[in-house]
This record gives C-alpha cells, sequence and structure tokens, in this order.
C-alpha cells in the first residue's frame, strides 16, 4: 500500500511547493531573544516571536524552573485526575485566575488544547456557537468537535454579528467567541460592543486572549481590562507560550461552574498529561513579576509606539494597532518575499505574509515589537526597512 500512497504525497508536496505554499523552517541555534544566532551563524534581530514581554530568556524564569526541576523532577507521567497534579499546577491555576479577576482556571498542555476541548463538555444541539470569521484555528477545530449549531460573523463586524445573534434565538443557549486581538492586523475584538449584543440577545462571551494578554489594557491584562469586563466575561482562553514566558501549556479561566465542567469533560484534559513542573513553576513566577511590576508592559507599549512612529514618519503604510503586532503594508505576495529577504540580510528577522493566510492583495510583512528590544534594536530595524524599502520602490 504505501508504494500508492508515497506516490499520492509526493503529487500533494510538490503541489504544495509549486502553489509557493511550502513552508520551510528557520533553524535557530541560540536561545529565543530579541536577538537571536541563526544555525548559519548569522546574528539577527528578532522581530517574528511572540515573545512579547521577553521573558523567554528571563533570568527569573529560567531560575525558577531549574529550582523546581531540581526539587520536583522533571515529568509528571500522569494526567491530572490520576496522580499529576501537584500543589504547584493548583498555585498557577490561582494565579491565572487572579490576574485575570476570575473565579477558577484550568490548565491545559497548550491553548491548542484548551480551545480543542472548551466547547465540546458545554454545550450540545440545541445551543448556537457564534464565531468570528477570523478566529484561530484551535477555535475553529474546537468548534468542529461539538454539536452545537454554527454562526460566523464577518471580522469584528457588529452589524453582521447582531444578525447572526437574531438566528441563534432559535436555540437553548449561545456563546459568542472571539479572539482578542487578531494576529495578522493586531486589531483588539470590539469586546465592549461584543459585551452589549451578548447582553441584549442572551447570549455568553468567550475570549481567547493568546495574543492580548499581557499586552494589551492599561496594565497589560488583555482584552477585558481595554474594556473594563474584568470579571463579566464568561469563559477566557490563553497560553503560556506568547508573553507569559514562552514555554508551553495554555488554560481557561472564567465562571467557577464551567471549569469545574471542564475537569469534570474535557477530553485534552482528562486524556493528555500534565505540565512538568519546571514550566509549571516558571509560570507562577511569570505572574508573580507581572503582579508587582508592570514595567515590561510599559516598555513594551513605548517601543511599539515608537517603532510606528518612526515607520510612518519614514512613509510606510502600518495598519493601525492596538496591540505589538505591525502589520507593515505591501500588498503584493512577491514584494513581500523580497522585502523580507533584504531585511535578513541587514540582520532583521522579519516574515512576509500573502495569501492564503491573509486576503489576497494584503501581503505584508508582520513586525513583532518585544519588551527586549532596545532602542538601537528598534532602530536597526527601521533604517533596515527605509533602505530595502527605497531599493524595493517602497518608499
Ligand atoms: C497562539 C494561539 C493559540 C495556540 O496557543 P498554544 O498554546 O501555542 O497552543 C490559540 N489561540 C490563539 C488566538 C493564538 O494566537
Amino acid at each position: 500500500m504505501y508504494k500508492e500512497f508515497q506516490t499520492y504525497l509526493s503529487e500533494q508536496l510538490t503541489e504544495i511547493r509549486n502553489n509557493g505554499l511550502y513552508k520551510t523552517e528557520r533553524i535557530i541555534a541560540s536561545a529565543q531573544d530579541a536577538v537571536i544566532k541563526l544555525s548559519n551563524g548569522k546574528e539577527v534581530i528578532n522581530f517574528c516571536a511572540n515573545n512579547y514581554l521577553g521573558l523567554s530568556n528571563h533570568p527569573k524564569l529560567k531560575e525558577a524552573a531549574s529550582q523546581a526541576l531540581q526539587e520536583r523532577g522533571y515529568g509528571m507521567s500522569s494526567v491530572r485526575f490520576i496522580c499529576g497534579t501537584q500543589d504547584l499546577h493548583k498555585s498557577l491555576e490561582q494565579a491565572i485566575s487572579d490576574y485575570f479577576g476570575t473565579e477558577d482556571s484550568i490548565l491545559y498542555a497548550a491553548c491548542f488544547d484548551a480551545n480543542g476541548g472548551v466547547f465540546e463538555p458545554l454545550l450540545s444541539e440545541e445551543d448556537a456557537i457564534i464565531s468570528d470569521a477570523l478566529n484561530h484555528a484551535s477555535i475553529i477545530d474546537g468548534v468542529r468537535l461539538c454539536k452545537a449549531q454554527r454562526y460566523r460573523y464577518a471580522n469584528a463586524d457588529m452589524q453582521d454579528l447582531e444578525e447572526q445573534l437574531k438566528k441563534a434565538q432559535a436555540q437553548r443557549f449561545r456563546l459568542i467567541v472571539t479572539d482578542g486581538v487578531f494576529s495578522m492586523d493586531g486589531n483588539v475584538a470590539p469586546l465592549d460592543k461584543i459585551y452589549e449584543l451578548s447582553r441584549k440577545y442572551n447570549a455568553m462571551v468567550m475570549v481567547d486572549e493568546s495574543h492580548s494578554a499581557g499586552v494589551v489594557g492599561a496594565t497589560g491584562k488583555g482584552v477585558s481590562e481595554v474594556y473594563n469586563l474584568r470579571g463579566e466575561i464568561e469563559i477566557i482562553t490563553g497560553t503560556l507560550g506568547k508573553a507569559f514566558g514562552g514555554g508551553i501549556g495554555g488554560f481557561t479561566t472564567g465562571k467557577k461552574e464551567i471549569i469545574e465542567m471542564l475537569r469534570q469533560r474535557s477530553r485534552p484534559y482528562l486524556f493528555s498529561n500534565s505540565i512538568p513542573p519546571a514550566v509549571v513553576a516558571a509560570g507562577i513566577k511569570t505572574f508573580d513579576l507581572l503582579k508587582t511590576d508592570n514595567s515590561l508592559n510599559r516598555k513594551l507599549h513605548e517601543n511599539t509606539k515608537y517603532f510606528v512612529t518612526r515607520m510612518q514618519e519614514a512613509g510606510f503604510d502600518i495598519k493601525p494597532t492596538q496591540s505589538a503586532i505591525c502589520a507593515v503594508m505591501l500588498y503584493d505576495a512577491k514584494l513581500s518575499q523580497d522585502l523580507a529577504a533584504r531585511l535578513l540580510d541587514e540582520g532583521i528577522y522579519v516574515v512576509g505574509f500573502y495569501y492564503p493566510v491573509v486576503p489576497k492583495g494584503q501581503a505584508r510583512i508582520r513586525v513583532q515589537v518585544s519588551a527586549a528590544h532596545r532602542k538601537e534594536d528598534l532602530d536597526r530595524c527601521v533604517d533596515a526597512f527605509i533602505k530595502a524599502g527605497k531599493a524595493l520602490k517602497v518608499i
């Protein structure tokens, strides 16, 4: 059988290559940080990690992880409900609840699992999920695993959401689902209006704060902070893999009966291993740091503002952003790839995105600013953009 299957796969892979959609991986030969070393020895400034608060290689997190590794061992060798829960796991769940101002939290191996395991245990065919069209793949997959009726509204389009909510009145329970920050544009979901509509049309709200927690809001606590909705949102999911240290792990936090039910019925929680103590301890340290010190979040915003301002002064077209995601619009797919290649030659690591990751004719370079960037890193990035941008007649 495998001979035929091999031919089939080879053909498909060739087609992916021919369509220009083949993904290659650049190999890093250093820690993840503002400046990284590539496997060819070249040092570049990194503008494409989700290392928003610069915690990926933070000494305090590494120290907490090392200590837990020594004292609590390497692995848990168990799911949570058999013998995979240490006091550390409970402390981290409490720290997450304190951070978001929610009633209870549940840990997963990743936010992909949190989203994959949140819908099916809570909702059934009598219910409705109303989902933003640009929601993350893990939300889409999670919704697929659930029997609830599905409604979709255009990205952040409140008129469309209202239409869908009207249709969904036929169902028993309604849940509106949105990303907090959309990863390609950096726009924040209009949670104030979503919340208002949810109360008007008797629905619950779920926000995935993966790209927004640690980033947006007066103290960086996410979209629910931006709109003064702390404690009001029924379900929040998020990741430890972005701003919060960038290791691994995800969570769902919110109303306590919801979390209690997930502990009973959520399949990625029940049938997958516990996060290792070192990762959990670094997570606790992260929330500890963020509780007493808001300087990393402030630095991130200063950096983003500085970068965007300089780029706009240079004549670049940047989508309005409220997060640390800056979409430098180029519109043309090839141009986005050529510019990214030139920037890499200049020691700036960024990625160009084009169809089907973004709509046709909307190609761009996504720059992700970090609190770990120094002013000179930002200057080098803008200067490289100016040099390469002039050479390619973008500006
Ligand atoms: C990154 C991301 C995820 C996945 O998080 P992991 O913890 O890496 O699985 C889920 N949702 C959104 C919106 C994300 O941006």
